[in-house]
């Protein structure tokens, strides 16, 4: 795969679009300059690759619009060396996001066959998180607690196995709502007894699925 002068140009624009819709942090805009987007696309739908949409990735799937996947990243506040636990690993383009800020980052997909084919194709391009196959609607248990965790996928309530998992101080990027429209929240744990609680704008996720989604 190729990552030539017009790819680095197409990403460059995507940045620059980026930032016009509200995104600030240069961590977020330097991964997003950073990660070939066109990589998770066939040839002939390059076009798309660098356009500020979410697109089909077969099994009834998404990879995330930029703008989406750039505005939970900057809200998540990643620190270098964060473990972040992502729930839907879909393309991996999230994932390697996260990476390329420096984080540590382990991440579910519960569909097998994305699953597979993900956990084959990102190390192939020098991205690799920690990857499980399963529900994450309940967290990751197993390797708890985390210093954030992203949910993109769309929920109907914030699981609370979600909340146990995070540290101190922790961050959980959720969206929340109906099959159609979810509001971003941010939960910050701010010590096991109080949870601070932020809304944002809606976003249209595909729907979270297991023992505390749909
Ligand atoms: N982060 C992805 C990316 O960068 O391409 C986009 C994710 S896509 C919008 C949502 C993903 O969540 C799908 O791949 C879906 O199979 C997965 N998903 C849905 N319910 C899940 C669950 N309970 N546990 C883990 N993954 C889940």
């Amino acid at each position: 795969m190729e990552d030539g002068y017009k790819h680095r140009g197409l990403r460059r624009q995507l940045v620059r679009t980026l930032k016009k819709k509200g995104i600030q942090s240069s961590t977020v805009l330097d991964a997003i300059n950073k990660v070939p987007r066109h990589f998770f696309f066939d040839e002939a739908l390059l076009p798309h690759a660098y356009q500020d949409k979410a697109f089909p990735i077969g099994e009834g799937q998404t990879i995330s619009q930029p703008y989406t996947v750039a505005f939970q990243s900057e809200k998540l506040e990643i620190k270098p060396n964060d473990k972040v636990l992502e729930i839907g690993t879909g393309s991996g383009y999230q994932a390697c996001i996260l990476l390329a800020m420096g984080a540590n980052v382990y991440t579910i997909e519960y569909n097998q066959k994305l699953y597979e084919r993900t956990r084959k194709f990102l190390p192939s391009i020098g991205y690799r998180p920690k990857f499980f196959h399963g529900d994450g609607s309940q967290g990751l248990l197993k390797h708890a607690a985390y210093d954030k965790i992203i949910v993109t996928a769309g929920a109907p309530n914030v699981p609370t196995s979600l909340i146990n998992q995070l540290n101190k101080g922790g961050i959980l990027m959720i969206p929340v709502g109906d099959s159609k429209k979810q509001q971003m929240l941010r939960l910050t744990k701010v010590d096991d007894k109080k949870i601070k609680k932020e809304t944002f704008d809606n976003f249209s996720f595909v729907p979270l699925l297991g023992k505390e989604g749909w």
